[in-house]
């Protein structure tokens, strides 16, 4: 469970990006975070993964509550998040078994363990004979692809995706939404931030819509636009 109580977030600019975040998401529940640019979005996203902290306020991330751990805690939160974002984020320099194997080998495991769960999970993503390419030979589909295997790779509870539909072509940015989807149907909670109106409008669920730094609609099967 993800639970937000009253978070506040000032940056050094005075600009308050969160005002008064009150949420609550159940494990298993997909939810569009939506928004103009500017809107608090990533910010909301970034708080939940610890890459920045509140203000002030409480937030609770499964059993870690987040105001309370120290950093040296931060590396078992994320071990529950998998995290996706627009521009991919693969490391160049590694193949993309090493990319997705690269996450696991931070958790003790041995490398038969690590070799089984990256096959598995690049089978999820539909990405198994590309196993020795590097991401710059691969199409943005497929980076975004093998992006989700890693994010996945640490069976998280929850995966966080930021924009990640945002550099792909609509009908890739398809197929990324049924892998994101299977994943949800999997138990997995979903938490993505977008700007894509008609994914929204087409593969329903709970919307969250901020703007200038308040949560200005939270609707169980939204549109990207209120019609209520
Ligand atoms: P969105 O993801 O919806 O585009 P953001 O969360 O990135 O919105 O930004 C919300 C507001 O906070 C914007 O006004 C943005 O300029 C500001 N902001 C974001 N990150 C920082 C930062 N590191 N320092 C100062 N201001 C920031
Ligand atoms: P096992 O290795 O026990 O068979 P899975 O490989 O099915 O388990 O993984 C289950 C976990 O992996 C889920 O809880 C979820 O966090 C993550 N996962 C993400 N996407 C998928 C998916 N499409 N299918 C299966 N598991 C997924």
């Amino acid at each position: 469970m993800i639970e937000f109580k009253h978070v506040f977030k000032e940056y050094d600019n005075n600009v308050i990006a969160a005002n008064d975040f009150n949420i609550t998401i159940k494990q298993g529940e997909f939810v569009y975070v939506v928004g103009p640019s500017g809107a608090g979005k990533s910010t909301f996203i970034k708080m939940m993964y610890r890459e920045e902290m509140p203000t002030s306020g409480q937030i609770k991330i499964n059993e870690f509550e987040l105001e309370k751990i120290k950093n040296k805690e931060v590396p078992f939160l994320r071990r529950e998040l998998g995290v996706v974002f627009q521009d991919f984020k693969l490391l160049p320099r590694l193949t993309v078994f090493e990319n997705v194997a690269y996450a696991q080998q931070v958790i003790e495991k041995s490398p038969e363990e690590v070799k089984e769960r990256v096959e598995r999970v690049l089978e999820l993503v539909g990405l198994t004979d590309k196993t020795t390419m590097f991401p710059n030979e691969l199409s943005g589909g497929e980076q975004q692809r093998i992006a989700i295997a890693r994010a996945i790779a640490n069976k998280p509870r929850v995966l966080i995706a930021d924009e990640p539909t945002g550099n792909l072509d609509p009908n890739t940015a398809n197929d990324i939404m049924e892998i994101i989807e299977r994943i949800n149907k999997e138990g997995t909670t979903v938490v993505m931030a977008t700007h894509n109106s008609s994914i929204v409008n087409e593969r329903k669920h709970r919307v969250l819509e901020i703007d200038d730094g308040r949560i200005i609609r939270d609707q169980k099967r939204g549109g990207y636009k209120d019609e209520s």
